[in-house]
């Protein structure tokens, strides 16, 4: 094979991937599981080789798990691959007429086919001080530096109870500290998974000991030397030791605010993650796909990112799509227990409870009778059996079969 991969969309040349995260990780393996021989460079301003992020809420936390036992790839792997991979160093711009990505060293990196994977970073209240007591959760750096300032505390208020929120909360509370969980939603979790699943889950936390504050606004946060303070909009203050901040994430797009590229909260793409520019691509949580209708989607999951980046190779690689239908696909582990969802939650959609024990539910979504979404909690490996039915739009009475 030749040292450029001849394709579909053209000569693919030095492929250079910015995001050093699971998209762009995955996709560097799969240019070369696809026969691409040709250059490859990923580029990361972490310092880690790509690792398996979900974990860090989990069982990073938790000390079960070290960084070096969640990378996906050792720089070994790389090296033996042939991906240049260089941690540690960011992008702060595209030079698209001359085809190059500047970079905080000053290094520019000449590219052919560019691959844009910046993932996403968390939201940050305001003025919120973050530091020694204050803290959010996305990088190992970030997880090892909670999980040091946990060691020492004793208490915790976790603002936001998405999943990040949701899995920090249950991971400090398995450590034996007092956790206090503001949500602005009604139940954790509600804005993904709806409402009865959110009760469930607001009900898990709260059984094994977790305060969670519904309906809750905070409007100060304050930190010094004694812990922190937590204001909320009806007055109350709750005081702890530790704040993490779980508030949802903004793609990281600054470093193309020059590039001319279409941004709109994420870089706008099309199905196979091409942007307007036919040598620049994303892919993961920072691209947002438009759809055939004219929409645009998208999502920051681990799922989704692996298999935007398959799909991308494929693409590049003139390779067929993969058979397996495309649906969101996403989990999160609290106390033990596995809750997956497929789909997601539209506006107006309909909730149908399939299954409601003590610790396992299925309940599934539809928008004019047809399935865009289903919940579970407890029923791991069966879950992926929804897979088609949901992306296929099945009617409801065809779920209830399956889920009996
Ligand atoms: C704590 C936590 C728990 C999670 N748990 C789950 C879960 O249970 N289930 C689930 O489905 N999803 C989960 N997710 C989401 C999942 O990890 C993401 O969807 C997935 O990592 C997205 O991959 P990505 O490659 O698009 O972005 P990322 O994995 O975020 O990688 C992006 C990389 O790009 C780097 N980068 C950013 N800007 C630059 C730049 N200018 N130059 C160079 N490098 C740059 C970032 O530092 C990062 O290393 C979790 C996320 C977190 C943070």
């Amino acid at each position: 094979m030749s040292a450029v991969a001849e394709t579909g969309v053209g000569e693919l040349g030095r492929v250079v991937i910015v995001g050093g995260g699971a998209a762009g990780g995955r996709f560097a393996d799969a240019l070369r599981l696809g026969g691409y021989d040709g250059p490859v460079t990923l580029l990361g301003d972490e310092l880690h080789p790509p690792y398996h992020r979900p974990l860090l809420s989990k069982e990073v936390l938790s000390s079960v798990r070290e960084i070096d036992d969640i990378l996906l790839n050792s720089e070994e792997d790389l090296a033996a691959r042939e991906i240049v991979f260089r941690a540690g160093l960011r992008a702060t711009g595209i030079d698209r007429p001359r085809q190059v990505v500047r970079t905080s060293s000053g290094v520019q990196v000449p590219y052919d086919t560019l691959v844009i994977a910046t993932g996403v970073r968390p939201r940050v209240l305001g003025s919120a001080p973050l530091g020694a007591r204050v803290h959010t959760l996305h990088t190992s750096v970030e997880c090892l530096d909670l999980r040091e300032a946990l060691d020492g505390a004793r208490s915790l208020t976790v603002i936001g109870s998405g999943f990040i929120g949701s899995e920090i909360a249950a991971s400090a509370r398995e450590l034996g500290r007092d956790v206090e969980l503001i949500s602005s939603t009604r139940f954790a979790l509600q804005n993904a998974m709806g409402p009865w699943a959110g009760a469930r889950i607001s009900r898990l936390h709260e059984e094994r000991g977790v305060r969670v504050r519904p309906l809750s606004r905070v409007v100060d946060l304050e930190a010094d030397d004694e812990g922190v303070r937590v204001e909320l909009a009806d007055g109350q203050v709750i005081a702890s030791d530790l704040a993490v901040i779980g508030v949802g994430s903004n793609p990281t797009t600054g470093w193309l605010e020059d590039s001319g590229l279409e941004i709109i909260d994420g870089v706008i793409v099309d199905a196979h993650g091409r942007t307007a520019d036919s040598r620049i691509w994303a892919i993961g949580d920072v691209a947002r796909r438009r759809e055939a209708d004219g929409s645009t989607h998208r999502v920051e999951h681990w799922t989704s990112a692996t298999e935007q980046a398959d799909g991308l190779a494929r693409h590049l690689l003139g390779k067929r799509p993969s058979p397996i239908p495309r649906v969101d696909y996403l989990w999160t582990d609290l106390y033990g227990t596995k809750i997956q969802m497929l789909g997601h939650l539209r506006p107006g959609a309909t909730e149908h409870v399939l299954l409601d024990e003590k610790s396992r539910f299925i309940v599934a979504y539809t928008v004019d009778d047809r399935v865009v979404g289903v919940v579970a909690q407890g029923i791991a490996g069966r879950f992926m059996r929804f897979r088609v039915p949901v992306a296929s739009g099945s009617r409801i009475a065809d779920l209830r079969e399956l889920a009996a």
